[in-house]
């Protein structure tokens, strides 16, 4: 799903938050933001696999990738993955959730929180985008699976 799309998704999201759950103004822009800035191991994933930084360039790769794996036949795709994108997980969701609860991140326990309500609030979207819109099977939810049943498509 595009950025823009999860930017107006959760700019729908923050006033919720804001008048009806009371969460004051500043945790509703963190999961605003968290909610956007997720996609960045989209970003890093490209930049250091590339080595070129412009976000441009990367925006573009993952337009083209995209259809590359589309034009793939669907016994096709199963094989391959088109990244490593570890925010994008449930891994990093438990182990986050974990530590939450292990009480270790002190005085930012409130400020995690905001931020792991907007990436699953992106991870959300993402899944009903991969399986209704592009009706394909989700291949970005857990790492661990990713990397051990497919390859990656390449640059
Ligand atoms: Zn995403």
């Amino acid at each position: 799903m595009m950025p823009k799309t999860h930017f107006l998704l959760g700019a729908l999201f923050a006033p919720i938050l804001y008048f009806i759950f009371h969460a004051g103004i500043v945790n509703s822009l963190i999961v605003l933001f968290a909610s956007v800035l997720i996609d960045i191991d989209h970003y890093l994933f490209y930049a250091i696999g590339k080595n070129d930084w412009k976000p441009k360039n990367a925006f573009n790769f993952f337009l083209h990738l995209r259809k590359r794996f589309e034009a793939l036949p669907k016994h096709e795709r199963k094989k391959y993955h088109t990244g490593f994108f570890p925010l994008h997980s449930i891994e990093f969701l438990a182990i986050s959730i974990f530590l939450l609860v292990l009480g270790v991140a002190g005085i930012f326990t409130s400020f995690l929180l905001f931020v792991l309500l907007g990436f699953s609030f992106h991870l959300v979207f993402d899944m009903i985008y991969e399986i209704f819109i592009a009706k394909r099977a989700i291949n970005k939810i857990s790492l661990i699976y990713t990397l051990s049943a497919k390859r990656f498509i390449g640059f």
